[in-house]
């Protein structure tokens, strides 16, 4: 597995496993089977009410610990500094695990400079290796690096063929944060599984219009979390570093790229 060394020192793998809407049983066996098929970075969240999933998981996939990155987040109503306190506690709790080795303020909350306190704090004491943000837009990271005076190791933030947001990735990348993509294949949106310029590039290459789309973000530098609860799709989507995308292929999918969210989160 490729991986980004981030800020923190730690290397953090080119491409995880996302686990928005999964649930109880079907959570614990797709982690499971993830982990079996190779993935070692977990991304799950607070919001996402599965890290007890998600541990549970781990446990039956029985992988050495030190060998899995996990990444949770903190959200709304624990924006504040003692609210992010419990959060980590919690979240170890949940996940059965003694340290997160990246730990993510969901979205750009009021609170987020106290909250990040609490993750240093954290930090400190071992229980959290990296620190990192999501949904923040360039213009929110700067003013945060202002206020903090610390730099998060990655901004996780939607990025796919569709809004691959160049100027933010650039943005991080001259912070010296990793802008990691979430919903990297637009949840299904606007076709891009069936997309034709996707599925010209894949036929060149033997490869699927998913495997063409992480691909087309990897070569771009940017990590991603695909979902998936299908073995074989699982399998599919860690299946996109044997092969290259030329110029032509780069240049062709960019023009896919609209500029617009297609989840409500602007620059
Ligand atoms: P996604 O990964 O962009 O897309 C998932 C969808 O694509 C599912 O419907 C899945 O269906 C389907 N799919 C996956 N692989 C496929 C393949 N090879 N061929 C055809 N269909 C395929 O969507 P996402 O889950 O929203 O985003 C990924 C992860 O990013 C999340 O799970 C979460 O961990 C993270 N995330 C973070 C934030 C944030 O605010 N920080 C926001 C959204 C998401 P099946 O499951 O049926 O295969």
């Amino acid at each position: 597995m490729k991986t980004v060394l981030l800020r923190s020192g730690y290397a953090m793998p080119m491409i995880g496993f996302g686990t928005w809407t999964l649930r109880g049983e079907a959570c614990a066996e797709a982690v499971k089977t993830a982990l079996l098929t190779g993935y070692r970075l977990i991304d799950t969240a607070q919001m996402y009410r599965n890290e007890d999933a998600v541990g549970e998981g781990i446990r039956r996939a029985g992988i050495p610990r030190e060998e899995l990155f996990l990444t949770t987040k903190v959200c709304a109503p624990a924006d504040s500094y003692e609210g992010t306190k419990e959060q980590i506690s919690r979240s170890l709790a949940l996940l059965g695990t003694d340290y997160i080795d990246l730990f993510l303020i969901h979205e750009p909350y009021r609170a987020a400079p106290a909250m990040w306190r609490a993750m240093t704090e954290a930090r400190a004491e071992g229980k959290l290796r990296a620190l990192g943000v999501s949904n923040f837009s360039a213009r929110e990271l700067a003013a945060f690096i202002k206020e903090t005076g610390e730099v998060p190791a990655v901004d996780q933030a939607e990025s796919h063929v569709f809004c691959t947001r160049f100027s933010l990735r650039d943005t991080c990348a001259a912070e010296g944060a990793v802008m990691q993509a979430w919903s990297p294949f637009a949840e299904g949106k606007s076709h891009i599984f069936t997309d034709p310029v996707l599925l010209s590039v894949a036929g060149k290459h033997g490869k699927t219009a998913a495997q063409t789309a992480l691909r087309y973000l990897l070569q771009l530098g940017i990590p991603a979390v695909p979902k998936s609860a299908r073995p074989e799709r699982m399998k599919e989507n860690l299946a996109v570093f044997d092969f290259s995308l030329d110029a032509e292929d780069m240049a062709a999918i960019k023009k896919l790229d609209t500029g617009r969210s297609l989840f409500g989160w602007y620059d």
